[in-house]
């Protein structure tokens, strides 16, 4: 059975028809930005916040992730090069096929390489990545401004009515309370927009260096209300199987049309297309919960974990509790 032409079929008819998806469902906010000037009272992607100057401009203070090279010493080089040499002339000597290095031959590599990730053997260098803190913490960017009133249905800690998302344009290993997260590390500040005043930062501070894809460039949004349901993994087995026949019998795919809606969105469901579902639970017990997702590429021009999605999960039982990333 096809929808009638052209239409896409909506989570919405899947819970008409199969009402046990109902108790699933979860409000979602599609943010859907385009590049242009968003001002302070509006709610944006890269664009101006709305901060008063009484409050300090957050700086990041987690060890980000720095590639160190180191010369090889003449004599280390020499040795890897007669070990390459050995290895390439045995296979000639064979008339072919697959390189085989000797055990001897793997040892002295090894030692050579002390650990390092990589060996640069145009410049004879080896390449390791290793965390350390900024010389100078450097300035948060915005990234995100959410007012409560273009994203119904999102919780808010009671008395704010804005939300502020920023990070360090730059990469961290497992900064504090991440564990399995490399990326730029976010923060997100809650705040009332009527308490913020007309004193105000208009020219926060920059960091001096970047990493390319994580500083978003200033859109509007055109936020979009919808319905979003789970992932297949994150479905009870029975309904998982319902779903995906009920989406191949309309002519679309279950995940990304009925499911974890994709782009830029607030609320919802999160794909893992990548890893299967990683349970994220809070210090509290609580199973955390999908509140926004940043997506790469389109008008913002993120690019976050090989052109993926970076989402950040919340507490249900208490907003303020330490938020978790995630990377897809
Ligand atoms: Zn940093
Ligand atoms: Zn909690």
């Amino acid at each position: 059975m096809k929808s009638p032409a052209g239409d896409t079929p909506s989570p919405q008819e899947l819970i008409g028809q199969v009402p046990e998806f109902a108790g699933l469902a979860r409000s979602a906010t599609l943010l859907r930005p385009s590049a242009g000037a968003p001002g302070p009272h509006d709610s944006s992607v890269g664009g101006p916040f709305l901060w008063p100057s009484a409050d300090p401009w957050p700086v990041c203070r987690a060890p980000r992730l720095v590639r160190r090279r180191e010369k090889l010493s003449d004599r280390d080089r020499e040795l890897w090069q007669e070990a390459d040499r050995r290895t390439k002339e045995r296979r000639q000597a064979r008339g072919g096929g697959a390189y085989e290095v000797t055990e001897e031959d793997a040892r002295t590599q090894e030692r050579i390489m002390a650990g390092a990730g990589a060996l640069d053997m145009v410049t004879w260098e080896r390449i390791r990545t290793v965390s350390e803190p900024h010389d100078t913490p450097p300035p948060l960017i915005p990234v995100l401004q959410l007012f409560s009133r273009d994203v119904p249905g999102l919780p808010f800690p009671p008395g704010t009515d804005l939300l502020q998302l920023m990070w360090c344009p730059d990469d961290h290993a497992e900064p504090p309370g991440q564990p399995r997260y490399w990326g730029p590390d976010a923060g997100i500040m809650f705040r009332s927009s009527a308490a913020a005043g007309t004193d105000r930062i208009l020219e926060p501070p920059r960091p001096d260096e970047a990493k390319d894809g994580y500083v978003p460039a200033p859109c509007v949004l055109d936020p979009l209300g919808a319905v979003d349901l789970p992932e297949e993994d994150e479905l009870p087995e029975e309904l998982a199987e319902t779903a995906l026949t009920w989406a191949e019998d309309h002519g679309a795919d279950y995940a990304r049309t009925l499911g974890c809606l994709p782009g830029w969105k607030a609320g919802g469901w999160p794909s893992w297309h990548l890893t299967d579902f990683v349970p994220l639970d809070c210090a509290c017990g609580a199973r955390m919960r999908l509140h926004l997702t940043l997506d790469s590429g389109g008008d913002p021009g993120l690019n976050v974990g090989r052109f993926g999605e970076l989402r950040v999960f919340v507490c249900p039982s208490d907003i303020t509790h330490p938020l978790r990333l995630n990377i897809q």
